[in-house]
């Protein structure tokens, strides 16, 4: 039997092509070149479509059903790019590898060539477009090797390379503190790529030697069989992504989770380090000291604050530094006045690395490196500089060679795009020069043709035109034409269209190939000089990075002794046992807030020692407990990332890994608010704190029912106060957990005071010693506008429960004798069962039938109670 699939099924050629690309793209969206735009087919242009909000056509036919299709123009297609990106997209580019005039040679009807030359990713930017200037962006690769898990992360808009190897437990707070944009891994890792190709620690190895052209990595520091693999599989993806031609790295740095203060995720979040609760910078620690004056001082300074050091000497060298700035503002006013100007060389540097670099990037490497010799100069007059500055310093010279070559070589503002050229500036190459000089010549001369054409037929209205297609042509109106026309007349005719006809004559023949022909030679002249300077550049390139990162860290350091100037901050000191002294400590972030309010926070000390390393802080909702255990915490990593604190003093022992855990309830706005996730957090840190952590638990508990969350701070208290032996503080509304003082050493009570007066609330937000009095609890709700009827019926039962806890001795009676569990069987029986059906009641929720169930429950109630 014949088949019935007509001719017209089988895909054209282009199409066949295209389908070869889109499957070897695997799972990215295909930009398909064609002509002055990136097209999409098929469910990539519905895709594309909806989410760049642009219209979707159709074009020919596949299978028997039109083609769906969408285009972005080439001029804008980077925008068009990062709003994809941002939505989570991977893009790869398939460019015309050929143009058309080849391709006929090929066939009348050949298909140009194309090839996917790059794949775009969310970790693998490097336009300025694409990427936020004040954040690093980072991919990393997650490898598994006996029990270490190897992290190879890469920056590689400005090729920072870091490699390290941790054990399982401390994955989590590594990956928060890159929060990369992209991972990859074999292991099935949350928000990761399931990659598998390349993760070999051998074949890494020999590629990184032969990358840095050395015969050991031991150069770069100690890398295990896991971070190898990880390496593998991040050059792997690189090779993939961006088609083989590596984008920059640096040589790897050899990062080890005891460097830092180790953070995990969950901390990260809850003390909103670099992104509130809310999702953005705005309200974060970071953007409440974020003083930098460059892209890349403020990355470094949000590095420096994801990753508090644990070495003394290097904290004490980063305070030395700010301390000098703070102590001569006519200093730092000069370095961030000149700093403020400066471009941004080290991603500069990563464009024209990775191929897609243009005069402009070579610019701002002059400009940059210019800059970097005048503050080297101005810095180098400081007698008896901070140990910092002076190794900072010989980063900064030194380029003189490559400057003289840019500043001599290149237009004081280069264009973008090497296209149209213009950069080279005049004087650098006579023969450039000639070629402009006879192009200029020529064009003059063709502006002397149009008069002189003017004049010879009589046509005022006559022109001289330039297009892409004709070059340069002579344009008369119709109506004019036909004296041109004549057989006798110079000109020979070139186009009619409406209302206009074109010609050419032999005298504006030959200017017009002089200009073109000059132009040309020139655009090839300029093109060979940007290889040259490129090549000049790059071969600098390590050199030219070390000064970025050396004018970062002066940003950071002048931009710390700035905020540190602004609040009144003071330079941590630090001690080698464990305490943790803070006089009169604030919350830069509520300080600020309060203060865009004209009201006033109340500074308040903490006193841990080893002897007294655990507070328990009780005291009204409002009261200021959170504020107080989130300053400390704050105060911690601020210290150790070597800057001052917002304190009169702070005196801290070193702290090894910070944990912050909000009980569940405070932290309904994250959306996950379970039980579960507070208790497998809370777990974390009883398995990994040590005597050197410093850990706040803000109402841990508070997730669950009373007893149950009551019974599990009561654990935890007594976990930590024996096993962990770290610091800690426990806000707690359970005012039970008070008893615990009676039987832990270690531990203290402590209260923010509230007074009532005339009948009102007033929250002191001071921290003082001993238990609180009372909870405050109605008292708090009148001030959060409860109706005065419920407050008054509140009033009363609390009266009623007090006389109970009276009786019995509280709820926290049989706390001294566990299992607690029977306690709370006692306790409930107390209040009137059919009230507090009626008060569990919620009227808006019941569906009719529940509501009818509902009043036969409480006629049932009513008839065993009486
Ligand atoms: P709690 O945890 O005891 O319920 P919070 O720490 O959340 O209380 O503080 C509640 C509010 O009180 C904060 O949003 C802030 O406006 C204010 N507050 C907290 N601490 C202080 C302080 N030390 N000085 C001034 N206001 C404060
Ligand atoms: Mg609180």
């Amino acid at each position: 039997m014949a088949t019935r699939v007509k001719d017209s099924a089988a895909p054209t050629p282009m199409i066949a092509q295209y389908l070869a690309l889109k499957a070897e793209a695997e799972g990215c969206l295909l930009f398909y070149r064609m002509g002055d735009f990136f097209e999409l087919f098929f469910d990539d242009a519905k895709v594309a479509a909806q989410c760049l909000d642009i219209a979707l056509t159709a074009r020919g036919e596949h299978e028997g059903a039109p083609i769906p299709m969408c285009g972005v123009p080439i001029h804008a297609a980077e925008a068009y790019l990062a709003r994809l990106i941002r939505a989570g997209h991977r893009v790869a580019i398939a460019e015309q590898t050929e143009n058309p005039a080849e391709a006929r040679k090929r066939g009348h009807k050949a298909v140009v060539n194309r090839a996917i030359v790059r794949v775009v990713t969310a970790g693998t930017l490097t336009e300025e477009a694409l990427l936020d200037s004040r954040s690093a962006n980072w991919l990393a690769a997650v490898a598994k090797a006996g029990e270490r898990y190897g992290i190879a992360a890469a920056d590689v808009s400005t090729g920072r390379f870091e490699l390290s190897s941790v054990p399982l437990a401390a994955l989590d707070a590594e990956l928060a503190r890159l929060a990369a944009a992209e991972i990859v891994s074999p292991e099935p890792i949350a928000g990761a790529q399931q990659r598998r190709a390349g993760f070999d620690s051998l074949a890494a190895e020999r590629r990184l030697k032969e990358k840095f052209g050395v015969a050991t990595l031991d150069g770069f520091g100690a890398f295990d069989r896991a971070a190898l693999c990880a390496a593998g599989g991040l050059l792997a993806y690189l090779d993939e992504v961006a088609r083989d031609s590596l984008p920059f790295l640096r040589p790897p740095l050899a990062v080890t989770a005891g460097d830092h203060m180790m953070i995990d995720a969950a901390t990260r979040e809850s003390l909103e380090l670099t992104q509130s609760v809310s999702g953005g910078r705005a309200g974060s620690l970071l953007a409440c000291i974020d003083r930098t004056v460059t892209g890349a001082g403020a990355r470094l300074l949000a590095a420096d604050l994801g990753a508090p050091l644990l070495d003394r000497g290097r904290i004490e060298a980063r305070l030395d530094l700010v301390g000098m700035f703070e102590r001569d503002p006519a200093a730092r006013e000069l370095v961030r006045r000149q700093l403020r100007a400066l471009p941004d060389v080290g991603r500069a540097l990563g464009r024209l690395v990775a191929g897609r670099g243009g005069p402009r990037d070579l610019g701002q490497l002059r400009d940059g490196l210019n800059e970097a010799r005048r503050l080297h100069d101005r810095l180098a007059r400081i007698a008896e500089p901070p140990a910092l500055l002076a190794a900072l310093l010989p980063a900064l010279a030194g380029h003189g060679e490559l400057t003289d070559l840019l500043d001599r070589a290149l237009v004081p503002s280069p264009p973008i795009d090497a296209g149209q050229g213009g950069y080279i500036a005049e004087g650098y190459d006579a023969a450039l020069d000639a070629l402009r000089a006879s192009g200029g010549e020529g064009r003059r001369a063709i502006a002397a043709l149009e008069a002189r054409y003017r004049e010879q037929t009589g046509i005022s209205v006559l022109k001289i035109r330039h297009n892409a297609v004709l070059g340069y042509h002579i344009e008369v109106p119709a109506r004019h034409a036909d004296r041109l026309m004549a057989a006798e007349s110079d000109f020979t005719h070139r186009q009619t269209l409406a209302g206009v006809v074109r010609f050419n004559a032999p005298d504006l023949h030959e200017q017009a190939l002089r200009v073109t022909q000059a132009g040309a030679h020139a655009l090839a002249a300029e093109a060979g000089h940007l290889e040259e300077l490129t090549e000049a550049a790059l071969s600098r390139a390590e050199a030219i990075a070390a000064a970025a990162d050396a004018l970062a860290r002066l940003d950071v350091a002048a931009a710390l002794a700035e905020r540190a100037a602004e609040g009144g901050w003071c330079r941590p000191l630090f001690a080698a046992d464990g305490r943790f002294e803070v006089e009169a400590g604030r919350h830069p972030v509520v300080e600020e807030a309060l203060k865009a309010g004209a009201a006033r926070f109340v500074a308040n000390d903490c006193r841990l020692a080893e002897e007294s390393r655990l507070w328990l802080v009780t005291g009204p909702n409002m009261g200021g407990k959170s504020t107080f255990l989130r300053q400390n915490a704050l105060i911690a990593i601020l210290a150790q990332a070597g800057s001052c604190v917002p304190a009169a003093s702070a005196t801290l022992g070193l702290v090894d890994r910070l944990f912050s855990r909000v009980g569940a309830s405070d932290n309904l706005a994250r959306g996950r608010s379970t039980f579960m996730v507070e208790m497998v957090e809370t777990a974390a840190i009883l398995a990994q704190a040590t005597t050197s952590s410093f850990v706040i638990l803000d109402e841990v508990g508070r997730g669950t029912s009373t007893y149950d969350g009551l019974a599990i701070a009561w654990a935890v208290v007594e976990a930590i106060h024996d096993k962990c032996r770290c610091r800690c503080l426990f806000a707690t509304h359970y005012h039970e957990l008070t008893r615990l003082a009676e039987r832990l050493d270690a531990l203290s009570l402590h209260h923010v005071r509230a007074r009532e007066w005339k009948g009102d609330l007033v929250l002191l937000h001071e921290v003082a010693s001993g238990p609180a009095d009372r909870s405050y609890g109605i008292a708090v709700a009148k001030l959060a506008g409860l109706p005065p009827a419920v407050l008054a019926r509140a009033k009363s039962v609390l009266a009623k429960l007090e006389e109970g806890r009276a009786a019995t001795g509280g709820i926290a009676a049989g706390l001294d004798d566990l299992p607690l569990f029977a306690a709370a069987a006692q306790e409930e029986a107390a209040p009137d069962p059919l009230r507090s059906a009626l008060a569990e009641a919620e009227p808006d929720r019941l569906t009719p039938r529940e509501a009818l169930d509902l009043v036969y429950r409480l006629k049932r109630l009513q008839a065993e109670g009486g």
